[in-house]
């Protein structure tokens, strides 16, 4: 696009007013004239003059794109290159030249053209400055629920300690009934019979015969949360208790815009890492909790129990549940309920939902 523009004075003046790096304010209110307007060049603050190149180090304090108004594409002339035409539509950078105070608004990659080096050091600092700014904006948006979610992990403690207290009382039954760690029959996700199949064997010096051998071959359904039974277990309650001393660190209290508007990038950085974390970490203890409570489910119980008269059951064990309780013996006669701590068939409570 090649259409000559008239450019008021106004806009050439230059405007030595920007003495400090410009705050987030006025890169907001560039774009919010721009939307309004298709018009970076008549912004109260734009010096419409070429900037200097090479030996210059502009920073580029915000994007933004050029508007449909009325149905048309804005197009914008660029002091860089194009100062009476219209140059670019897309996106344009909100300059800001320390040595001369002053702000222009131009081409996204127009200077480039002038100063190949110090145009890629301003858009690696633009990245920077907006990755900083989405952190800030969803640290507000989000640490209110810092105290909730301590309040959520010290409610799943309780329930996290029942599950750990629960995989050594399986154990103990378990383990004292069986010649191997009940584990070494489920590790695989499943439990297996004992087949037994005949296959020709040749022996050296001898005619081929037929021998037997024993295979292990799967029984019933895959059965859920069969990592209860795996030593060591899964963290539970450490990483809760982690957790919770992490977001005690980051929490600010009914102050925390305030916290967070002070705090440097580098703290701002370091808590939101915290708080990410240890949300992940709440999540993962629901998961693995969820996941071995589900080891009682009415299919596991059938499979097992099933497993447990089956002639060919590896294992010399009897396994039931009745009344709420699992029954584990040698055989039925002998089998007697495993004490279970109540606090794991608790509802696990869920974590806050986020904003943004
Ligand atoms: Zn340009």
């Amino acid at each position: 696009m090649t259409d000559k523009i008239d450019i008021p004075d106004e806009a050439v003046r230059v405007k030595p007013i920007f003495e400090k790096e410009p705050g987030r304010e006025i890169a907001d209110e560039v774009r919010a004239w721009v939307k309004r307007t298709g018009e970076p060049h008549l912004w109260r603050g734009h010096t419409h003059t070429k900037p200097p190149g090479v030996g210059t180090q502009p920073l580029y304090i915000g994007r933004y794109s050029l508007p449909v108004l009325q149905g048309i594409q804005r197009w914008a002339p660029c002091p860089c290159c194009s100062p009476n035409n219209l140059k670019y539509f897309r996106e344009g950078r909100i300059a800001w030249f320390p040595e001369e105070r002053v702000i222009r608004n131009i081409g996204d990659k127009c200077y480039r053209t002038l100063n190949p080096e110090g145009h890629e050091l301003a858009e690696r600092g633009l990245l920077t400055r907006e990755r900083e700014e989405r952190r800030r904006t969803y640290m507000l948006a989000n640490f209110d629920k810092v105290r909730p979610m301590i309040e959520v992990a010290e409610k799943i403690v309780p329930i996290g300690q029942a599950v750990e207290a629960a995989r050594r009382i399986l154990a103990a039954r378990f383990d004292q009934l069986l010649p191997n760690a009940f584990w070494e029959y489920v590790r695989d996700g499943r439990v297996s019979i004992i087949t037994r199949h005949k296959a020709p064997v040749q022996i050296r010096g001898e005619d081929e015969k037929e021998r037997w051998f024993e295979l292990p071959e799967p029984y019933g359904s895959p059965l859920s949360g069969y990592l209860l039974f795996k030593r060591p277990g899964r963290s539970i309650v450490s990483g809760l208790k982690k957790s919770i001393i992490a977001l005690g660190a980051i929490d600010f209290g009914e102050g925390f815009r305030e916290h967070i508007e002070a705090m440097t990038t580098e703290h701002r950085a370091q808590a939101e890492r915290l708080f990410a974390k240890s949300r992940s970490e709440i999540e993962r203890c629901r998961t693995v909790i969820a996941d071995e409570v589900g080891f009682f489910s009415a299919m596991n119980i059938a499979t097992l129990k099933g497993w447990s008269l089956h002639r060919q059951c590896p294992a010399p064990i009897y396994i039931d549940f009745s009344d709420g309780k699992m029954i584990v013996g040698r055989d039925q006669n002998s089998a007697s309920p495993l004490e279970l701590p109540p606090d794991m068939w608790k509802r696990i409570p869920e974590l806050p939902a986020l904003a943004g």
